[in-house]
C-alpha cells in the first residue's frame, strides 16, 4: 500500500525548499502543499512502499498501510531512524510490542568518502567494468576494442 502523510504530525520540514520526504523519493512521489505547510503523495499508484520516506521524516508523520497479508490488519511496523541505528517497532495483532534495533552505518556521520576512495574518473562509461573495477577485483578487466 502506498505512503500517506499524517497532517496532524507534518510540519513541512519546517518550509524548507525542499522537503526530507521530497529529497528521499526516488520516485519523485512527495510534494509539498505551501499553503497548507504540509506534504503528500501526489500518485500513490507510483509508490513503490520502499518506506525511504517514511525513514526520514523527522516528525514520523508518514506511514504505509501494509498488506494484509504482511501486516495483518490492526498491527503496524514503524521505523525511527537515529543517526547512526534505525529502530523498528512492531505492533501485532493482539498489541505486543516488539523493537529491533540495527546499526545502520559504519563511519562516524559526514565522513563517508562519496567514491568510496577509488577517485574521481576511475571508471570509463564507455568500458565494460564497474566503476571500481579493476582495483576492486584485483584483476584486470578484460577490453574489447570496437
Ligand atoms: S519529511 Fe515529514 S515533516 Fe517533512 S514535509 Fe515530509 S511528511 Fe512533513
Ligand atoms: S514509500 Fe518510497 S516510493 Fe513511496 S512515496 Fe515514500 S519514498 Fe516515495
Amino acid at each position: 500500500m502506498p505512503s500517506f502523510v499524517m497532517k496532524e504530525k507534518c510540519d513541512g520540514c519546517k518550509g524548507q525548499d525542499k522537503t526530507a520526504c521530497m529529497y528521499i523519493c526516488p520516485n519523485d512521489l512527495m510534494v509539498l502543499d505551501k499553503d497548507a505547510m504540509k506534504a503528500y503523495n501526489r500518485d500513490p499508484w507510483a509508490c513503490w512502499e520502499c518506506y525511504c520516506c517514511v525513514k526520514i521524516c523527522p516528525q514520523q508523520a508518514i506511514d504505509v498501510r501494509g498488506y494484509a497479508d504482511f501486516v495483518p490488519m490492526g498491527a503496524s511496523v514503524t521505523p525511527l531512524r537515529g543517526s547512526d541505528n534505525i529502530m523498528w517497532t512492531v505492533k501485532f495483532r493482539n498489541g505486543m510490542l516488539k523493537r529491533f534495533k540495527f546499526p545502520i552505518r559504519t563511519t562516524p556521520e559526514g565522513t563517508a568518502q562519496p567514491d568510496g576512495g577509488f577517485g574521481e574518473g576511475a571508471g570509463d562509461l564507455k568500458g565494460i567494468a564497474l566503476f571500481t573495477e579493476p582495483e576492486s577485483l584485483g584483476i584486470p578487466v578484460p577490453t574489447i576494442n570496437k
